[in-house]
């Protein structure tokens, strides 16, 4: 819809900025301004946020407090001095979270969030607008590296708002559709017998680009492709967002789509970290958020490289500051630069969520990938699910192929299994005839029932 975009560009924001002080274009040109700087301008800048940052949460977070005198001692090093303090795990936050609002901030004008509850309890925080207002910045910059305006049509395959009254529904769906140039498709809904429906959809509002979870991308690509139907209008790209983007994944989208697709790494409670440029490498908004990457059990910084846990501190958030917050990633630093010319530092690769990483009897990790690697390339299943509840049981549900199943295969799995997880694994294997995703629309193959990772405190002190 080009007048839709026009108007969103020429008028909608623009008022914003006049009505709502809304400065979030003023922001995204900052960001267009820093991503060509040299890199030691981007450090120097970077490290005078985290400075001012710092000095803040030792003054007035009531978590942070007790470590005022040694920021004193240490205040030209602020990167340093962080890596001196404790790592914040998603369950010490949850536990004291109040600990980490500044004294005296005004909760009725913040914004309140939280996560998802799909993968354990719900974490609530609060953010102030310009927090947000950079994160949809950084967003913006991700995706004009792909030629995507600010007001530009967008088909969203995301999770609905279910729980909104009738009354509520159709105001959000107005809001969407005239104030964001955006239509809705339920991610938890992809179906066969709706695909024409939704493609319908799709054709009619000739989006810019689509926007969704990889899985339900991959969904709807792959049905597309067993039709041999396709969108009929060019797509500037297929921006892929809030689950790991596999290859085959990326494959089949790319196939279907004809178009680019594009990774999109954030989370809910860490802002928009990193985007996919047109070279294929992944940057990191290093003028938003200062990001480690640390050893997951003894806590020590790890060089590029070499992959660990990711720890974000948002350079902005000063009504709740979480430092060295452990998102519950597995990602690594490129020391590399890119060909495309952006200087934002590269992550090499995003190993996906720490929660899809599995635990042999041997202590070493394996991500749930691998298990979707092996069931792939069998033709007797059509999904799995495998959850290890303990390092030695785990439950295996099986969606069968009745034309195409074969014992002979299940038992390779099953191989293919204990030879990572180790030999006396006991697998309870189970039958099924679908497995629904989550609540949110989220398919999850590969689920961990307990902790990964030792805290230090069960280490000792190393
Ligand atoms: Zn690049």
């Amino acid at each position: 819809m080009p007048l839709t975009g026009y108007l969103i560009r020429h008028v909608h924001w623009p008022l914003m900025e006049r009505l709502k002080e809304n400065r979030t274009r003023a922001y995204l040109q900052e960001l267009r301004d820093s991503q060509h700087m040299e890199r030691d301008a981007l450090l120097t800048s970077q490290r005078r946020k985290l400075g001012k940052l710092l000095q803040h949460a030792v003054q007035n977070v009531p978590a942070y407090t007790e470590f005022a005198s040694d920021f004193a001692d240490s205040a030209d090093q602020p990167e340093r001095f962080l890596q001196s303090l404790p790592v914040l795990t998603k369950g010490q936050f949850r536990a004291a979270s109040q600990q980490y609002l500044t004294r005296g901030a005004d909760t009725s004008r913040l914004i309140s969030n939280r996560t998802g509850g799909s993968t354990g309890e719900p974490t609530h925080f609060y953010l102030d607008r310009p927090t947000v207002e950079r994160y949809e910045a950084a967003r913006w910059l991700g995706l004009s590296w792909h030629g995507i305006r600010i007001g530009d049509s967008s088909v969203m395959i995301w999770g609905s708002p279910i729980e909104l009254g009738q009354q509520q529904a159709n105001c959000y769906r107005i809001k969407e559709r005239w104030l964001k140039n955006r239509l809705m498709i339920p991610a938890y809904n992809l179906d066969e017998r709706r695909l024409e429906h939704d493609l319908g959809l799709i054709r009619r509002f000739r989006p810019a680009y689509l926007y969704g979870y990889a899985s339900a991308l991959y969904t709807l690509a792959e049905m597309m492709r067993q039709k041999g139907t396709r969108l009929r209008h060019r797509l500037k790209a297929v921006v892929s967002t809030a689950e790991s983007l596999h290859d085959y994944q990326r494959e089949a989208i790319t196939d279907a789509f004809q178009a680019p697709v594009v990774n999109e790494y954030g989370a809910r409670d860490g802002g928009i970290i990193a985007y996919q440029c047109p070279a294929g490498r992944m940057h990191a908004f290093s003028e938003n958020s200062y990001l480690e990457v640390v050893d997951p059990v003894t806590g020590h910084p790890l060089p590029p490289g070499q992959t660990g846990q990711l720890l974000v501190t948002d350079l902005y958030n000063y009504v709740m500051p979480r430092l060295r917050y452990q998102l519950g990633d597995i990602v690594a630093f490129s020391p590399e630069s890119c060909s495309c010319g952006i200087q934002y530092p590269l992550l090499a690769q995003i190993d996906g969520r720490e929660d899809d990483m599995f635990v042999s009897t041997r202590g070493n990790y394996v991500h749930g990938h691998y298990f979707n690697h092996i069931v792939r390339n069998m033709e007797g299943f059509r999904t799995f699910q495998i959850v290890q509840h303990e390092p030695h049981r785990l439950t295996l549900k099986l969606v069968k192929d009745p034309n195409r199943y074969s014992h002979a295969e299940e038992t390779r799995l099953l191989a293919g299994i204990r030879s990572v997880l180790g030999e006396d694994v006991f697998v309870s294997v189970r039958y099924v005839e679908e497995i629904p995703p989550a609540v949110s629309g989220k398919a999850r193959y590969a689920i961990r029932e307990f902790p990964l990772v030792l805290t230090r405190s069960q280490h000792g002190n190393d």
